[in-house]
């Protein structure tokens, strides 16, 4: 790579230059390249994905929509409609992205001054410091306790005059626990920006989206690609005051929700039992899986609120476990961070998931933990 003091680097922002990358999902064909096993026979735990994919509504709608050559309405008003019912807040409040993710870097950019301070309750997931970098601000890391719990006195310490956010994950990637809604208002107590970001809501059911029009600093993220098997299409969407809501608004790309996206929201909230069939199947796997891995030895599970669970490698390499899954076709996520030692996260996939996972646990754990 060339040096940044010269030709056109120079010219790039310093503080990008030293960014690192954000490590983002492998897709499944790589996957399967790289253990020689075809697309079919790859068991994908690694990304939090719906098993059983979207409604298949979605897909007919798509197949014979006739006008994509025109384009989507930028004030997204089918979209905000159709959620309002399903969260029970008014449109007025609600604000769609190209996933949850883009809503991160929009209420960043909304919000953040050269140097201003963002809280990061850490081990949690990535994008809360990698948008923050990129639009400028300072990632303030305030560490979990042992239970993962946020410890809201430290957050509390950590806040100065320059701090404009805080974000919180409910329930929290990568460890599954949720965060008491006693805690979220003591932080909304602060005056301070506070994102509590439920992309994992469907699985837990435990949610603060009612309290937004209540509270004008408080917002809520939730996604469409955990739970409506949308991961793809990039849907997503936040419950905001109708202030922040129409700032957002105002500074977003016009046309960032997709016709196709659109479509797919629609079908899917009208073929809301049908999907809350599959939630209630994950859910129910999720708890038979850790059932499971509780019966390895060399496994500590986290209990999990999420369609994931952590696990601690209480004896053995979580790399080497890693590996020898991969090499059977069997991705996860690995993890050896200060905050995370030797662990992995596995998505809960279909019981033909679990099975074959387990058996495949048993065979490599037995190996590299003797
Ligand atoms: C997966 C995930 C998201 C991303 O959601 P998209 O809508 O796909 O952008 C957001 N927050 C957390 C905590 C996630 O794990």
């Amino acid at each position: 790579m060339s040096s940044h003091d010269e030709g056109i680097e120079k010219m790039i922002r310093g503080d990008l230059w030293g960014l690192e990358a954000y490590q983002p999902i492998v897709p499944t064909d790589v996957l399967s390249e790289r253990a020689g096993i075809p697309i079919k026979g790859v068991i994908k735990l690694d990304g939090n994905e719906n098993p059983y994919g979207c409604s298949p509504k979605v897909k007919d709608a798509l197949a014979n929509y006739p006008f994509y050559h025109i384009y989507p309405d930028p004030d997204q008003s089918e979209v905000r409609q159709a959620l309002e019912g399903y969260v029970g807040v008014g449109a007025e409040h609600i604000v769609a992205g190209a996933g949850s993710d883009e809503l991160i870097d929009l209420i960043l950019r909304l919000f953040l001054e050269p140097g201003d301070r963002v809280i990061n309750c850490v081990p949690t997931f990535g994008m809360y410091p990698f948008c923050t970098e990129v639009c400028g601000g300072k990632v303030v890391d305030v560490p979990r306790d042992k239970s993962h719990a946020i410890d809201i006195a430290r957050v509390k310490e950590e806040i100065d005059e320059k701090t404009k956010v805080i974000f919180i994950a409910s329930p929290n990637n990568p460890t599954g626990n949720i965060t008491p809604e006693r805690d979220i208002l003591e932080l909304v107590k602060t005056g301070k920006v506070v994102v509590v970001d439920e992309a994992y809501y469907e699985f837990s059911g435990v949610t603060v989206a009612p309290l937004v029009p209540q509270y004008e600093n408080l917002i809520v993220l939730r996604s469409f690609s955990k739970w409506a098997g949308l991961a793809g299409l990039r849907i997503g969407y936040g419950i905001f005051s109708t202030v922040i809501a129409e700032q957002l608004l105002k500074i977003k790309q016009p046309y960032n929700v997709n016709l196709a996206a659109q479509i797919a929201v629609r079908e899917s909230l009208s073929d809301i039992d049908y999907l809350k069939s599959t939630v209630r199947a994950i859910i129910a796997e999720r708890e038979r899986l850790f059932d499971k891995l509780k019966g390895l030895k060399f496994l500590k599970p986290w209990p999990s609120r999420a369609n994931f669970i952590l696990c601690a490698v209480v004896k053995g390499d979580a790399q080497m476990i890693h590996e020898g899954l991969q090499k059977k076709g069997i991705f996860v996520r690995y993890f050896d961070t200060t905050l995370l030692r030797n662990s992995l996260r596995i998505s809960v996939g279909k019981p033909e998931h679990t099975d074959a996972l387990i058996e495949a646990l048993r065979e490599i754990g037995g190996k590299h933990s003797a």
